[in-house]
């Protein structure tokens, strides 16, 4: 028997530790699964190398509500810990770690831009708990120990009479966090963190079908019988290879990551990787043009199956964080703030890899079936347009397979725009005109004035538009955008029959004076050249470089969705 003090050398640790990022108490849950889980890893482990005579076994963990003894108990069938281990790794190691983790984190902490908060450890039971107690019992041949602390740096430990091998842990939750004894409570915080854990989590029991059987008469009632209630899936899809997942499989594992979500994905991506950097996840593109501004699915990110953060910004492109779907990388510094995460070298060349393999994809999806890949256009417009605006070594890649679709839905690369339009659509300076709309409905008689003409008209409707048509023409010499109802249309080439008004040159002068004292001439422009169309008797123009100055003042500076602002041009 056994007691003593633990070396305090930050003085009152426990209620710093109980202080300690308030709202966050409830990651302690996380911090003792993490434990139990990597103690029944490590026996796998020595099992296998045969350094452990014992039977592995199917070990799980069991998590335990005692709600009148107040109690909650993390129970794992692991490796265990002797007297010497628990005075070696629970005294010293782990006080020392929590005290050293408080010491570096303690102001960065109120710090918002603290991503993840792993490294509290075995302590972290403190901020919810009055007294802890550890009984654990080594898989090696000696007796078990039963450590107790009350929150004071005083320590009790003592053997124990446990026979079964592993570690049960037991929080006596203080009055402040009672919350931590309800069933709802816990279960909820099983899902958030530990639904994808590698080890099978018992949390109470669950009533389960009995299959019917073959003689069951007319009025068979289902039976049931209690099973244990397993709340994780050990074996998440993006832990396995590629080759041995269908499509199906992926569809079935979106919804398992998000019940809530009942459209299916567009596709998928599934990342693996071991070098430089340790990387698996799948990435899913969904069906946005819906939902643009819904975003409470977000991408998650997790280490070794352990639930972190589902805030991956820094980590994943900005233009691919409307993704949904899960990365998982021990590689990914936590507990640091957003601007150190954005200097690290690794987390650079993760976010890299993960815009080469979105590319990748996206340029393999348009190579193999490009009927599908038209389809889904308008799903995934905005992520591509705005990943070619905010990220270059996307913008180098997008010209594979970024989209330009015509009013009439006939889907263009810009080479084959190029090609196609050489020709037809060229100004008096022999640069290509490429004409678009933004608006089918409103722009509708300058869209109909321009087929009858004969030329292509695009229609260009994503918010970000008049950005990326600027960043186009800065990089194609030869090129011009130009809208519908701009006055650039002008400028075209134009078959010189179809120029020829009814009017005669007076008609035109007084028409004119007209129809200017309605529209501001500073602004606008009228043009009878269109007389003979159709559709429209004249027409008012606005000059491209007007219109394009006051919609790049508009949509700039705050960003389109809220991610802060775009990129200079
Ligand atoms: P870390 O997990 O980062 O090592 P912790 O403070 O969480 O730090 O735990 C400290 C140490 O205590 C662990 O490294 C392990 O040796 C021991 N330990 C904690 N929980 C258990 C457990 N359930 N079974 C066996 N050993 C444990
Ligand atoms: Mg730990």
């Amino acid at each position: 028997m056994s007691s003593g003090k633990i070396n305090v050398s930050v003085e009152n640790i426990f209620p710093l530790i109980k202080k300690f990022l308030y709202s966050d108490h409830e990651i302690f849950l996380r911090e003792l699964i993490s434990n139990a889980t990597d103690a029944t890893l490590k026996l796998k482990h020595l099992t296998s190398i045969g350094e452990a005579a014992v039977e592995y076994g199917n070990p799980k963990i069991e998590v335990k509500i005692d709600k009148e003894g107040k109690k909650l108990h993390i129970i794992d069938q692991g490796l265990g810990m002797t007297m010497e281990e628990v005075e070696k790794y629970i005294n010293q190691i782990a006080f020392s770690g929590a005290e050293e983790f408080l010491e570096k984190y303690k102001d960065s902490a109120k710090d918002s831009g603290v991503i993840g908060h792993f490294g509290l450890g075995f302590y972290s039971a403190f901020m919810v708990a009055s007294k802890v107690e550890l009984i654990t019992k080594s898989f090696k041949d000696e007796p078990a120990a039963h450590w107790t602390c009350d929150g004071s740096p005083e320590f009790t430990l003592v053997p124990h009479d446990k026979t079964e091998r592993g570690t049960e842990i037991i929080l006596h939750i203080a009055e402040d966090s009672l919350e931590f004894l309800e069933e709802s409570k816990i279960k909820g915080l099983l899902t958030k963190y530990n639904k994808f854990m590698p080890i099978p989590i018992k949390f109470g029991t669950k009533q389960e079908a009995l299959p019917k059987p073959e003689d069951a008469p007319e009025d068979y009632k289902t039976e049931y019988k209690e099973v244990e209630n397993i709340i994780n899936n050990p074996n998440p899809a993006w832990t396995k290879q590629p080759t041995d997942l269908k499509d199906e499989d992926y569809k079935s594992f979106y919804r398992e990551l998000y019940p809530m979500q009942f459209d299916d994905p567009l596709f998928h991506i599934h990342l693996n990787v071991d070098y430089p950097f340790n990387l698996t996840g799948i990435l899913y593109f969904p069906k946005l043009a819906a939902d643009l501004q819904i975003q409470k699915d977000k991408i998650q990110l997790y280490q070794n199956q352990v639930f972190v953060t589902d805030n991956v910004d820094g980590i994943v492109p900005e233009f691919l964080t409307m993704l949904k779907g899960v990365i998982d990388s021990p590689d990914i510094p936590l507990n640091v703030s957003r601007s150190y995460l954005q200097a690290d070298g690794n987390v650079k060349k993760i976010s890299n890899y993960i815009t080469r393999k979105v590319s990748d994809k996206l340029k393999s999806l348009f190579n193999e079936n490009r009927e599908d890949f038209e389809a889904k256009w308008n799903d995934i417009k905005i992520v591509l347009e705005y990943g070619m605006l905010s990220e270059p070594k996307f913008y180098e890649k997008a010209g594979d397979f970024v989209l330009y679709p015509t009013i009439d839905n006939t889907y263009f690369t810009l080479a084959e725009l190029k090609e196609k339009l050489k020709d037809t659509q060229t100004d008096k300076d022999g640069k290509l005109v490429i004409l678009y709309a933004s608006n089918k409905e409103t722009q509708h008689s300058y869209i109909e004035s321009a087929k009858e003409k004969g030329y292509e008209v695009l229609l260009l409707d994503s918010p970000i538009v008049s950005h990326l048509i600027q960043k186009l023409e800065a990089d194609n010499e030869n090129l011009t955008f130009a809208r519908v109802d701009g006055d650039v249309i002008e400028k075209l080439i134009q078959k010189e029959e179809n120029q020829i008004s009814k009017l005669s040159e007076d008609e035109k002068e007084s028409l004119k004076t007209v129809l200017e004292t309605i529209v501001p001439k500073e602004t606008y422009s009228v043009q009878l050249e269109a007389m003979d169309s159709k559709s429209a008797p004249f027409m008012i123009t606005q000059p491209e470089f007007m219109r394009r100055m006051k919609e790049m003042s508009q949509s700039g500076g705050g960003g389109m969705f809220g991610m802060g602002n775009l990129p200079e041009m």
